[in-house]
């Protein structure tokens, strides 16, 4: 029996597969709020790519393109706070790797010095 892990890395797969062979296709709105998803926000900015682009929740591995299509904001109170602490783990890896750096290196470096 595989892992739930290895189901989920599997699925993921079949579903960004499914999207991109057209299989899949994003809906314009959210399944869980309803939101329109829109290029652009109300102040006329366009949307990061996150934000722009219905998200697939994978509810279940072995059913993986029977999918849940969310917004950003749904698919992030899905993930809850793994995603958010995450994210804020990997800016705080970034945010020491580039203080580290940025004295040894900065922009006139001829090497990468790997
Ligand atoms: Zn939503």
């Amino acid at each position: 029996m595989y892992k739930i892990e290895d189901q989920m890395v599997h699925a993921r797969g079949v579903v960004s597969n499914a999207i991109r062979s057209g299989r899949l296709v994003r809906p314009g709105s959210c399944e869980q709020c309803g939101r329109q998803i829109t290029e652009y926000a109300p102040d006329g900015r366009r949307w990061r790519k996150d934000c722009r682009e219905a998200h697939a929740i994978i509810k279940d591995p072995a059913q993986p393109l029977d999918v849940l299509w969310v917004c950003y904001w749904c698919r992030g109170k899905i993930h809850g706070a793994r995603v958010r602490v995450r994210q804020a783990a990997a800016r705080r890896a970034a945010r020491q790797r580039a203080a580290f750096e940025l004295p040894l290196g900065g922009p006139h470096r001829q090497e990468a010095g790997r």
